[in-house]
């Protein structure tokens, strides 16, 4: 199918909730394709590799409001371009990453989107901040003036029913932060992929990462 016709599907299958999020997940996608997508109205991708990120942003620097998320592991000597170069970061699980990008982001005249990337699933070996963490974190990026704190992202447990049980638990984390009333642009709850997105949404995911299901199957991935 086409790129037309599968953002259409998942349009369709989206509920009719306000102020959902696609978050187009395009690594390995070339930048041909996302100029078509973006045609189609599609403004936030989600990048991976910095390297492959910085060549498609110089490719598609005429595009009108597009927005760009990292959603990769985060190497500490990347973190300045990274700053400079993307409108959110997503995978935020540390304190020190989070001050390198505060220090990378003066200057400039908005503050960068971060989201803290939760730990939520053993499976998750990639990073993550433990759910116990999490409270001490925010405080931390609450404070650093060039950062503004979103939310929480989260990659579950391929298995449906744990999925479930990570997406319920996301959920009430994200509301006990909204709750203690500290962080006052908490707004935005980002988990869900090809696989599980209904299912997120139906636990209050606020944004989706959509890769597979609107680009097809990446060959060649890393590791
Ligand atoms: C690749 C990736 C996605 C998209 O996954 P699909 O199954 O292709 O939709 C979402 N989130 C993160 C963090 C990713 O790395």
């Amino acid at each position: 199918m086409s790129l037309a016709e599968n953002l259409a599907q998942v349009q369709r299958a989206m509920p009719a909730r306000a102020a959902i999020t696609l978050l187009a997940v395009s690594k390995r996608v070339p930048a041909s394709v996302l100029r078509e997508a973006h045609a189609l109205g599609l403004r936030h991708f989600g990048e991976n590799y910095l390297q492959e990120a910085l060549e498609k942003q110089a490719a598609l620097q005429d595009l009108e409001s597009i927005c760009w998320h990292f959603i990769g592991q985060i190497q500490r000597n990347k973190t300045g371009e990274i700053a400079r170069q993307f409108d959110w970061v997503e995978s935020v699980d540390r304190t020190l990453i989070a001050q390198r990008l505060n220090a990378a982001r003066q200057g400039a005249t908005t503050k960068l989107n971060v989201l803290i990337e939760v730990a939520i699933s053993a499976e998750d070996s990639k990073g993550g901040c433990p759910p116990e963490a999490l409270g001490e974190l925010a405080d931390n990026i609450q404070a650093l003036e060039h950062l503004r704190l979103r939310g929480l992202m989260a990659l579950v447990h391929p298995d449906q029913h744990q999925a479930r049980s990570n997406f319920a638990q996301m959920q009430s984390l994200f509301h006990m932060l909204q709750n203690t009333g500290k962080y006052p642009d908490l707004d935005t709850l980002s988990m869900g992929t090809s696989e599980d997105y209904i299912q997120a949404l139906a636990h209050g995911a606020t944004e989706v990462r959509l890769g597979t299901i609107l680009f097809g199957s990446r060959h060649q991935e890393r590791s």
